[in-house]
């Protein structure tokens, strides 16, 4: 049986195969399970492993996820709403278990999507059906690719799996913070889409969902902008920036709850201040990647908290809006991490029921008031297509100052003052968390750093409440709410993850 040796240290300059040597001298083969970088004493920065060690006459075993074939099939093919991570792999599931099915997306194939984002980003030209949200991938195609997700599901293996035979770098099975990369992302996502296409998925682009077909309280298709589509079985997963889907389920009498979610501001430093700061000495050494860090605050008496969110070291801020008169910012980074900046979301939490009280509509309204408001911001500041942005230290002292020559986003930027865009609670709590989290990170909160606004879209501000048995909407059978948009996932991992759960438990109903 192969041996497995866990939390080994393996400093900078070290080797771990030396160390292997060392603790098994007759190794002929090993696989690292775990890897991760401890960097919290900075005279001392080591690697972290488990690994599993093959002896002569042992073998390592492979993962291997093989789904037997269902040998039943529906009477009408299951639909998928949303080529998203939670669409996409809801879809794959199916496929491998044998069940045919249809994925309806309201945009474009990827390749045909990034060309409408890059007119975007360089025009300002909004496409409502082909941006960084919407198109084939969703928001998973454009997002930084980190992998990392704080559920635990028995699918994040199979998810990880999957991802690297469709071209994924394989070592995100084993690393800790493991991550795709944007560049990596937009590469895999046709290659799924091949494989769904082979194997039996009829995928629908350009075509939206405009609402459901429902006869009492049962969900029998979907009424599309291109017709019709019947099924028992109607897997929504739209995303959260899908408002008018969750405005048309609401019209249709399907049960939504308001949900707390978080919203801020973008901040981006230089990516060397950042290494200097997390690595010390250190930072210049070519076995460290682009540092990361996260942050958090809590104040106790209001239970309100600021934290970082969706860091993305060596990476870009993006103009990530889906309407034309609203502007939201969010972030992503290639494999490489290679550009001179780091940025992170620094939002603050929004408790629906304090805030809201009984309006279901509450976040979403916010959420819609802080993206037009940027938008109007620079409008009036003579912008086109740029974020707004303020350096960290006017935000500080509510001045403004011209922004650095070279900033990451592609679409530039506009010096506003960000008090003209959020409420106050916002300003005051993220003022408040600049100061500890400058203590932690020295210059974080000086003159290097910038804020981008807004930070909107980092969660759901509703969920379609489903039955946690059956997974069906609990006001209407039939329909499997899926998925970010859903309120039932917050990333790429958790949004895959719940496409294959409601999958399973569909392929429930054929055994
Ligand atoms: C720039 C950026 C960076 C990100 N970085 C990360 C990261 O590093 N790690 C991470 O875990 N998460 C990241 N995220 C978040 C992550 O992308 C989402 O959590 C994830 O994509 C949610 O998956 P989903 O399938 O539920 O929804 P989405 O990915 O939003 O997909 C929904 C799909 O539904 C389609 N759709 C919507 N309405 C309709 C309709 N009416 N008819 C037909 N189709 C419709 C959309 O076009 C879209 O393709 C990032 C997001 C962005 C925008």
């Amino acid at each position: 049986m192969p041996k497995i040796f866990k939390n080994i240290r393996v400093g900078l300059d070290e080797d771990l195969k030396e160390k292997l040597e060392w603790l098994s001298p007759n190794f002929t083969d090993y696989r690292i399970l775990r890897q991760s970088v401890d960097a919290r004493k900075k005279s001392q920065i080591h690697f972290v492993y488990s690994v599993e060690v093959a002896e002569p006459g042992e073998k390592l075993q492979k993962l291997e996820i093989v789904l037997p074939k269902v040998n039943r099939s529906f009477d009408k093919k299951p639909v998928i709403v949303g080529a998203g991570p939670a669409g996409l792999f809801a879809a794959l599931r199916l496929i491998e278990y044998g069940v045919k099915c249809v994925l309806i997306e309201r945009g474009s194939k990827a390749e045909e999507r990034i060309k409408w984002i890059n007119r975007f980003w360089r025009y300002g030209e909004l496409n409502p059906n082909n941006n960084v949200c919407f198109g084939e991938g969703g928001a998973g195609l454009y997002s930084d690719g980190k992998l990392i997700t704080r559920i635990k599901s028995p699918h994040i293996p199979y998810v990880l799996n999957r991802l690297v035979q469709f071209g994924a770098p394989s070592e995100i099975e084993y690393l800790s913070n493991p991550h795709v990369g944007s560049d990596k992302i937009r590469r895999l996502i046709p290659k799924m889409r091949d494989y769904l296409l082979k194997n039996g998925c009829e995928i629908r682009f350009d075509t939206q969902v405009i609402r459901l077909i429902i006869k009492g309280s049962k969900v029998c298709g979907v009424v599309t902008n291109q017709g019709d589509v019947y099924s028992e079985h109607v897997i929504l997963a739209t995303g959260h920036s899908a408002s008018d889907m969750l405005e048309s389920l609401y019209a249709q009498g399907v049960y939504l709850e308001g949900k707390s979610f978080a919203m801020g501001l973008r901040i981006e430093h230089p990516q060397k201040l950042i290494n200097q700061r997390q690595y010390g000495d250190m930072h210049n050494h070519p076995k460290l990647k682009a540092a990361n860090y996260r942050l958090t605050e809590h104040d106790h008496s209001s239970g309100i908290g600021v934290y970082s969110f969706c860091m993305c070291p060596g990476g870009y801020v993006l103009s990530s809006g889906t309407e034309a008169d609203g502007l939201v910012c969010n972030g992503m980074s290639n494999y490489s991490r290679g550009s001179d900046f780091a940025n992170a979301a620094i939002v603050v939490s929004i408790n629906h029921h304090e805030l809201f009280g009984g309006d279901l509509w509450g976040g979403m309204k916010l959420r819609r008031e802080l993206e037009k408001k940027a938008f109007e911001a620079t409008q009036k500041q003579g912008g086109s297509k740029q974020l707004p942005a303020q350096r960290v230290h006017d935000f500080l002292s509510n001045s403004i100052s011209a922004l650095p020559k070279k900033v990451s986003s592609p679409s530039g930027v506009i010096p506003i003052k960000f008090n003209q865009i959020l409420p106050k609670f916002m300003l005051d709590y993220l003022t408040k968390s600049l100061e500890k989290f400058d203590k932690l990170i020295p210059g974080f909160a000086g003159t290097d750093g910038y804020f981008y606004g807004v930070e909107s879209r980092t969660s759901c501000p509703l969920r379609v409440t489903r039955d946690p048995d059956t997974l069906e909407s609990i006001s209407h059978k039939g329909l499997f709410p899926c998925g970010e948009g859903a309120g039932y996932a917050g990333g790429i991992t958790s949004a895959a993850c719940d496409g294959i759960k409601i999958a399973d438990k569909i392929i429930e109903q054929l055994k």
